[in-house]
């Protein structure tokens, strides 16, 4: 089977409700390409600057959505409000005020996505859930930001029924701050960004609307030359 067709096959397998975000970071912008011509309209990167240079690099391709996935630094705000659909990694308060700050300046309303940290690691960042409630208020007042959903990566190790465990919470908190009792403005929680190549079947049985997949998309194409190897 080619890239395509593997491509093609593990989109049909996916559920109507589920959309996935090809994760790119693996992959230069010609196997972008490829993969855009297998169907994929959604794109996540990590790193602000290689999504930029990609985004360039393939212009033509005007319906692709990118996400940004990975860690958002506060010196990087304005550039990845620039290049980025949707934001995935709101991880902190602190920085969806700064974000809401200079999509002010910039004349838009991104679509946000509250990342969220539900077991303790400190290799990641993201709102406890506790944070997350004392926070609703203050994000609320965020009026140019659109608050779409909640996402979560699982700590290291994390597996079945632990991962499908975790994903629950996810989709429970997600429910229970879409019925809190205040009609907010900037909150409306309709994704769950949550999902990677080792645990998106459970995810998906959790509820998850948005999977990032990197590895199983894209991991018998890193013998090519256009490629970088994944450690
Ligand atoms: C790299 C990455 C992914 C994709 O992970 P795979 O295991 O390659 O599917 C998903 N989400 C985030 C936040 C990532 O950094």
């Amino acid at each position: 089977m080619n890239f395509s067709e593997h491509i093609i096959k593990l989109k049909n397998s996916l559920p109507a409700s589920v959309k996935l975000i090809a994760v790119s970071k693996y992959i230069d912008s010609d196997l972008v390409r490829v993969a855009y011509e297998a169907g994929i309209r959604d794109f996540g990167e990590n790193k602000v600057q290689e999504a930029q240079r990609k985004k360039s690099e393939l212009s033509d391709l005007t319906d692709v959505k990118w996400h940004l996935i990975g860690h958002l630094q506060s010196n990087k705000i304005k550039p990845a409000l620039e290049t980025f659909d949707f934001i995935h990694s709101i991880h902190s308060l602190e920085l969806a005020q700064k974000v809401n700050r200079i999509a002010g300046e910039l004349k838009k309303k991104p679509k946000l996505l509250l990342q969220v940290k539900l077991a303790e690691d400190s290799s990641k960042s993201g709102f406890s859930p506790t944070e997350l409630f004392g926070a609703i208020e203050e994000l609320d007042e965020l009026e140019n930001s659109d608050f779409i959903g909640l996402m979560t990566i699982l700590p290291e190790g994390a597996r079945g029924e632990r991962a499908f465990t975790l994903f629950a919470e996810l989709a429970s908190l997600k429910e229970q701050i879409n019925q809190l009792p205040k009609a907010y403005k900037q909150i409306k929680l309709a994704e769950l960004s949550m999902g990677m190549s080792s645990d998106y079947l459970e995810a998906i049985k959790s509820g998850a609307t948005l999977i990032r997949l990197g590895k199983i998309l894209f991991s018998n194409t890193f013998e090519g030359k256009n490629t970088k190897s994944i450690d």
